[in-house]
């Protein structure tokens, strides 16, 4: 039977990518593995040149300042290594949700955070707008898509100060002018590759500017320096993201996929809305492409429903802990037909009820 895979990850890749990564376990250069080759061997390195130039193409970016970095740590140390390297006097801060907390909280240790705005009184359903970011502070840092409450900015701030946004639930998923930004980071284990690896793009000559001495692991000039591979790199999650970034790349673009993430999020939120079962958490103008988060209204009906979702193959659709209710993570490699499949059982359980 067809798995419907809506689960908030780690790592939702398409079957061929699977596949090839698969076949590269066992054998990837004249019979040897990728995983017992030397990292500083030309058919490696080739692969991680191929993985950073992947990024800065699809993401617009190529030629324009800025550099692609594997690093390893999650989305998670980039909440300190943002800080660390960026952080002199104050930084403003946007918290809309348990991410931006966790970033704030980091940043913290080091400095002065101002929250430009938080939506948290609201239990973060909503993108707070109308915020101003103070010209004289160090960065303002944002989080373009809240993956635990399913909140996503669908705008930007034209910001006067260096802009930095953890992009860990909706990179590569949809167009936007990449260029706005100065340093965006994505755990890779949703849109990328498989767990290990932490995206970093940044534009070069907003380093080096703070006066503290950054440990060589955390600062990204020495990253930079060293072509992504100042120590042993995560190669297994590095080659499968070069192999999901040539997927992308050959399905033609972000601009492609953007159009599948639009219909999918269409369609679910637009089942959310006409079944009187069923509520959506995020207010609607806000409402995530890649984590639709609702609730079923009578929790009578929740054995049969997760009956009938086990019955259609769908997994991976409880909310997140914190939360509660349910959750569609959709994924670039999450197919139309998948929301297509969940859609017809929450329908097929209101003629039921
Ligand atoms: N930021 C966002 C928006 C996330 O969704 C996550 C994890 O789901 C993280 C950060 C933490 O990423 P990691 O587990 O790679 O540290």
């Amino acid at each position: 039977m067809k798995k419907h895979n809506f689960s908030a990850g780690p790592c939702i890749l398409p079957k061929s990518v699977m596949q090839k990564a698969s076949e590269a376990v066992l054998d990837f250069d004249n019979g040897l593995s990728l995983l017992e080759i030397s990292h500083r061997s030309k058919p490696f390195v080739d692969v991680m040149e191929k993985a950073r130039s992947l990024v800065l193409e699809l993401l617009g970016l190529e030629g324009k300042g800025y550099k692609a970095l594997f690093l390893q740590g999650g989305a998670s140390s980039q909440f300190l290594m943002v800080a660390l390297n960026l952080l002199e006097k104050r930084a403003g801060y946007l918290n809309t949700g348990t991410w931006s907390a966790k970033a704030i909280k980091e940043a913290k240790i080091y400095d002065d955070i101002y929250e430009v705005g938080t939506s948290e009184a609201a239990g973060f359903n909503y993108i707070p707008k109308g915020y101003d970011i103070p010209e004289d502070y160090d960065y303002f840092h944002c989080t373009s898509n809240n993956t635990i409450f399913g909140t996503q900015m669908k705008s930007f701030p034209d910001c006067p100060i260096p802009m930095v946004c953890d992009m860990s639930s909706d990179i590569f998923s949809r167009t936007l002018d990449f260029s706005k930004f100065d340093l965006i980071y994505a755990g890779a284990q949703k849109n990328m590759g498989p767990a290990g690896t932490t995206l970093v793009v940044v534009k070069e000559d907003i380093l080096g500017k703070v006066s503290r001495k950054i440990p060589s692991m955390m600062d990204y000039k020495v990253h930079i320096s060293k072509g992504s591979m100042f120590n042993t790199p995560p190669v297994f999650p590095v080659y499968v993201s070069m192999l999901n970034l040539e997927w992308l790349k050959n399905l033609g673009g972000i601009k492609a996929i953007a159009e599948e993430n639009d219909k999918k999020a269409r369609l679910i939120y637009s089942e959310i809305d006409l079944n009187p079962l069923f509520k959506g958490y995020a207010v609607k103008e806000d409402r995530s492409q890649m984590n639709a988060t609702f609730t079923l209204e009578n929790e009578n009906l929740k054995d049969t429903f997760e009956a009938m979702l086990k019955e259609a193959g769908i997994n991976g659709l409880n909310g997140h802990r914190s939360v509660g209710g349910y959750r569609a993570s959709m994924y670039n490699a999450l197919s139309l037909d998948s929301v297509k499949a969940l859609v017809e059982v929450m329908s097929e359980l209101e003629s039921k009820a």
